[in-house]
């Protein structure tokens, strides 16, 4: 007897459409002909510095600086705060490929530190690595919204000296303890990403309290010396006396892609909503599945629901290549963080050979062999979730009697 097995139609990279607002601001912009930031009348603020204006006012800091990727602005933030060539720089071995890429253009030398089986930062590691290395910097990215005790890793920082760097691509939004995600350390860097929280098809911030470091920001993002036309920049001053020692790495936003951006953060609690609204029926159920794992999220983490992770523990690692074959047979499209060969926007630390032979993590590697990835668009409807869960409970019963 055959039982008609349901198929999953929708794709997993299929953003929302902009929105009409957004549009019409583009347009508007497109019929000045001035896209370029700097491109202004005098007392006019052009739409890349109201972005940082407006940005600076959500985030509830000081300053703000729009450049062109997420990956960009963490290599800048680094070098704004002070990193000089060769300096070591610890990080979460459990990211994605432009975080140690941004290290490395940086001048950096990356120490991966260890996760846990919740996708945090390893306290304990990062206390012996931070010692064993004297590393003054740590990068931490909030990999898949998932944010450690920030509590303790700030004191951690302070006891040890470091300078804390978070990467915010997958947190904006985001809270820990009522505190937003990015102001907890002395800089953070967000990304508008297609596949991030606003989609600009490509965009970064970087935010700070910081006016020296705003500044360095500034003149590396391809100010030139035109800094005043900033929507959230410190005062002139403070670019006197690092203006000419700054090299301008130019990576500048432009007002088009700041138009969508402006347009996307008026939504942005309502998508979080939306988001988190998904995540929990798809928490509920896959972790209803036996033989599923998923990880226990603090209730002091406010987080962004935009991807959700979970380990098909019943399985033997050698049994997750069929799982992931089987679900994408269904139309479920599940990345896996453990699959030694990098693969579309997953990599394993160990992939990135120019960083040289690295440390193994034991830990890092039994948690990422089973973990498997699944990207919630928010295209999809409650119903959606529903029967993504429906069929990977099912092609999880096949997999544990042997069939599929
Ligand atoms: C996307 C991403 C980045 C980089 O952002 P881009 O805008 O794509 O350069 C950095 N860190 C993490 C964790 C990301 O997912």
């Amino acid at each position: 007897m055959s039982v008609a097995r349901p198929c999953f139609e929708k794709s997993f990279t299929q953003q929302e459409p902009i929105s009409e607002a957004a549009i019409a601001s583009a347009v508007d912009i497109m019929r000045t002909g001035r896209l370029h930031r700097y491109n202004v009348a005098a007392d006019e603020l052009s739409e890349a510095a109201l972005l940082e204006r407006d940005y600076a006012a959500w985030q509830g800091c000081r300053y703000c600086v729009a450049c062109t990727s997420g990956g960009y602005a963490l290599h800048v933030a680094l070098r704004a705060a002070g990193l000089k060539a060769g300096d070591k720089v610890l990080a979460n071995a459990y990211t994605l490929a432009p975080v140690p890429g941004a290290i490395h253009n940086a001048g950096g030398a990356p120490i991966f530190v260890e996760i846990d089986s919740e996708y945090h930062i390893d306290l304990a590691d990062l206390d012996a690595k931070a010692a064993a290395s004297g590393a003054r910097f740590l990068m931490l990215s909030h990999m898949r919204g998932h944010i450690a005790d920030m509590d303790a890793i700030t004191k951690l920082c302070a006891r040890r000296n470091i300078i804390l760097i978070e990467d915010c691509a997958h947190t904006m939004g985001a809270r820990f303890d009522g505190v937003r995600s990015g102001l907890f350390g002395k800089v953070a860097c967000f990304s508008t990403q297609t596949y991030k929280h606003i989609n600009s098809g490509e965009g970064g911030l970087i935010t700070t309290d910081d006016p020296e470091l705003a500044a360095r920001a500034i003149i590396h993002s391809g100010s030139y010396m035109l800094y005043e036309r900033h929507g959230a920049a410190p005062a002139p001053e403070v670019f006197e006396h690092i203006k000419l020692e700054t090299p301008n790495y130019s990576g500048r936003m432009d007002n088009l892609r700041a138009a969508l951006i402006r347009s996307g953060l008026d939504g942005l609690d309502r998508q979080v909503e939306r988001w988190n609204q998904r995540y929990r029926l798809l928490d509920e159920g896959l972790r209803a599945i036996d033989g599923i794992d998923l990880p226990q999220r603090s209730p002091r983490e406010q987080f962004v629901g935009s991807s959700i992770q979970f380990r098909p523990e019943a399985l033997a690692p050698a049994d997750i290549p069929t799982f992931l074959s089987d679900c994408a047979a269904r139309g479920i499209d599940l990345k896996w963080f453990g699959e030694a060969q990098p693969n579309a926007f997953t990599s394993r630390y160990d992939s990135w050979r120019y960083l040289g032979d690295l440390p193994a993590l034991p830990m890092t590697l039994s948690v990422l062999e089973k973990t498997v990835d699944l990207r919630i668009p928010l295209t999809f409807t409650e119903d959606d979730c529903r029967l993504i869960i429906e069929i990977i409970a099912d092609v999880m019963v096949g997999r544990l009697q042997g069939t599929s």
